[in-house]
């Protein structure tokens, strides 16, 4: 039979074709391998108008090992190598959040070469003037100049008798108008501050309705309120958020023995609490040993990936996991 078969008839022009383009492809595709192997300095540089498809690199991203966040809840079981009986641990692949602890000096601007030796330590700190110094101005100035939070260190009145707070302190049996005159004549001592935290204190803070009268003003003035925590009977904290101000609580006092040893094992005190945490707050004073190991304390920290932050950074409007004695 001579009848052509149509499809027979266009069958091999059809395989050449075929073979003719992947011929090509695979050409180009050799090219484009090579292309990406000798990978020109300067980057690669294509024909105008195309594009030029991305470098090929390796998209697997390496097996992470399980994580787990400073503050995470781990199974005793897990620690121990048995199964979870519940709750499988996730491997969490996101980058930890680099630990947070912010420094405050409290009873800056009376010694004033301490507090010129504070203001030179590696910062952020957060440096807390008491306002009696004729230069307090100045001393702050100098303190924001080199990077330094401020806070107005407002004196307030103590359990004990036998401390002398200073002068226009704020105290329990006095009008509240002559509380508010002697706090603000603290509060214009100096400018370009944040907030306030209590010097001493530890009657006047645990006075519900004077913080009330304190507090009242930090809000109208859009300040921060710092609970140096004096006293653990104090509700500055606890008031201040309700009223929907920006609080923040002390964690660790440094230096209340002023010996090296001490301000060591209390700094590693706040670290740990930060590494549980995410954050702390440690309250020292400008005293030499508070400073010689701040010194030597603040460089090392940041060499092992801790955030030194003033504390605004860890002041909140609700109760906040830095603030750990907000949240009982
Ligand atoms: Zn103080």
């Amino acid at each position: 039979m001579a009848l052509a078969d149509p499809s027979k008839s266009s069958a091999k022009p059809k395989r050449k074709a075929i073979l003719g383009v992947a011929a090509i492809a695979a050409v180009v595709a050799v090219g484009a391998g090579a292309w990406f192997v000798f990978d020109p300095p300067g980057g690669p540089i294509g024909p105008i108008g195309l594009e030029i498809p991305p470098k090929i690199v390796a998209q697997r991203p390496p097996p992470a090992a399980p994580q787990f966040a400073p503050d995470s809840d781990r199974p005793a079981a897990a620690i121990r190598g048995q199964a979870p009986a519940e709750k499988p641990l996730k491997p969490q692949i996101e980058p930890v959040t680099p630990i947070k602890i912010a420094i405050v000096i409290d009873d800056a601007g009376i010694d004033r070469k301490r507090t010129r030796r504070a203001i030179s330590l590696p910062g952020p700190l957060t440096i807390a003037f008491l306002v009696y110094a004729n230069d307090v101005a100045k001393q702050a100035k100098a303190a924001a100049a080199a990077g330094h939070e401020l806070l107005v260190h407002v004196n307030m009145e103590a359990e004990s008798r036998a401390v002398d707070p200073g002068p226009n302190v704020l105290l329990r049996n006095v009008e509240p108008d002559v509380n508010l005159k002697r706090l603000n004549w603290q509060l214009g001592r100096f400018t370009g501050f944040v907030g306030v935290n209590n010097h001493m204190g530890s009657k006047f803070t645990s006075d519900p309705e004077n913080m009330t009268l304190v507090l009242r003003e930090l809000k109208r003035r859009g300040l921060l309120f710092l609970d140096s925590r004096t006293s653990p009977k104090s509700v500055g904290a606890k008031i201040a958020l309700s009223m929907g101000i920006r609080t923040a609580v002390r964690d660790v006092f440094l230096d209340n023995q002023p010996e090296l040893a001490a301000v060591r094992r209390n700094l590693a005190k706040t670290e740990k609490i930060a590494r549980r945490t995410g954050s702390a707050i440690a309250i020292g004073h400008p005293r030499d040993a508070t400073l010689d190991i701040l010194a030597e304390w603040l460089p090392a920290a940041a060499a092992r990936g801790i955030r030194l932050v003033p504390v605004s950074h860890l002041a909140s409007r609700q109760a906040h996991p830095s603030n750990h004695a907000v949240k009982r």
